[in-house]
């Protein structure tokens, strides 16, 4: 397996599982970004120090790999362009299905153009009070403007309450390119990781409802707690969408369940994805392994994303930089007093809020999932058997 070397933009906690995944296939990986990233840090390959923004750190990667994958979509696409013309670098995700997914607004308008349901959504013409006024009259209040790049865990949006907060929501998004859409009173947040082979093949994951905090992903259910009927929506949808993107990877896609069961596409990230983490515990193939299967051309047999046959249901808890520097680890200690459960580290010094890590619970029920969880975020005190 190890005559492709994979090249990785980016070295945070995705660039790290992506390793691991591919050590294991005896696949070699080389990281672009800051020294000693998470990702680096596991990994003794020769890395580049660099930026996957800038095109002489890319032509550097570019020089030591056959193949470039991303577990960002911020990175300079131009670039990647230029050494795949250039070096003949394979690149999975597509340089130009990442470029339409890097702006959320092209996003939305590519999935429309493919009959994908999304919730409805605005280009702002310039950023001033009265194309806000005129979004408001159009959407009502509250309506949630957006950055149309650069956004993750919420920084990047605003949720604009009434005609008054208009001058606070264009000083918080100041000079980025904006959209807005409208608001969805969603029932619950769904997701699904969809990988799709070179030869085009979509296979999904099972649908998982997600809870946030804060705008940051902390809960994982999976499967999601509701029907058959409506988690099969989910999938199709997903799967649907992906299959409008050219090229192979792994990608998740978040989705809003409304009240009447109408399911709408939020948006897509063309990489491994958090609301994925449990699958490295719950299921046969990883995430991440089925990412560097998809992108080095290695076999994916039917089923290879299901849930491994002794674990029906899983949890996954985001462990978040605490106030208290490392207080965090306190959560992680009682995770691994508990049974079913596993603790990933990311090796990234604490900040409040800060992804540090994640916990993986697995059992046979929902219920006892819970129960596990509930001793671990201290809720209740008798450590599960
Ligand atoms: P990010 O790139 O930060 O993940 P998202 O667009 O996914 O940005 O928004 C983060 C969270 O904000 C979502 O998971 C959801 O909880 C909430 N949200 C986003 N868009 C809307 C919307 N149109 N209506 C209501 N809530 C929304
Ligand atoms: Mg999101």
């Amino acid at each position: 397996m190890d005559n492709k070397i994979v090249g990785i933009l980016g070295g945070g906690q995705l660039g790290r599982m992506i390793v691991e995944a591919a050590n294991r296939l005896n696949i070699k990986t080389v990281v672009l970004d800051v020294p000693n990233s998470p990702a680096k840090q596991i990994n003794s390959n020769e890395h580049v120090d660099g930026s996957f923004t800038d095109l002489k750190s890319i032509i550097q990667l570019a020089e030591k790999c056959d193949i470039l994958t991303v577990e960002i979509e911020h990175v300079d696409v131009e670039a990647l362009k230029y050494v795949k013309e250039k070096f003949g670098v394979e690149i999975y995700p597509l340089p130009d299905t990442i470029k339409l997914i890097q702006d959320k607004y092209l996003q939305k308008e590519h999935l429309i153009q493919h009959g994908i349901s999304v919730t409805e959504s605005v280009a702002v013409p310039s950023n001033d009070e009265q194309s806000l006024i005129e979004i408001g009259n159009k959407f009502n209040y509250p309506f949630m403007l957006k950055s149309r790049t650069l956004a993750y865990d919420g920084r990047g949006n605003y949720v604009v309450k009434t005609k008054e907060s208009i001058p606070e929501a264009l000083e918080f998004l100041k000079d980025r390119p904006l959209y807005a859409e409208k608001w969805c009173p969603f029932n619950k947040e769904l997701a699904v990781m969809v990988v799709r082979s070179i030869e085009g093949e979509v296979f999904a994951y099972p649908t998982v409802e997600t809870i946030h905090k804060n705008n940051i992903c902390h809960v994982v259910y999976a499967p999601a707690r509701v029907s058959d009927s409506i988690a099969v929506k989910a999938s199709v949808l997903a799967k649907n969408a992906v299959k409008s993107f050219p090229g192979c990877g792994i990608f998740g896609v978040e989705m809003f369940l409304l009240p009447n069961n109408e399911i709408l596409i939020n948006e897509i990230a063309p990489r491994p994805h958090n609301s994925g983490h449990y699958t490295i515990d719950a299921c046969v193939t990883s995430q991440f392994e089925a990412h560097v299967r998809a992108v080095v051309g290695l076999p994916m047999p039917k089923n290879f994303t299901s849930l491994s046959t002794t674990t029906t249901n899983a949890i996954m808890l985001n462990v978040l930089g605490d106030e208290e520097s490392n207080k965090e680890l306190e959560i992680c200690r009682r995770a691994l007093e508990t049974p079913n459960a596993s603790v990933y580290l990311y090796g990234k010094s604490t900040r409040p809020n800060r992804k540090m890590g994640h916990i993986n619970i697995v059992s046979s029920s929902m219920e006892d999932c819970e129960s596990r969880l509930d001793y671990i975020i201290g809720k209740s005190s008798k450590i599960p058997e």
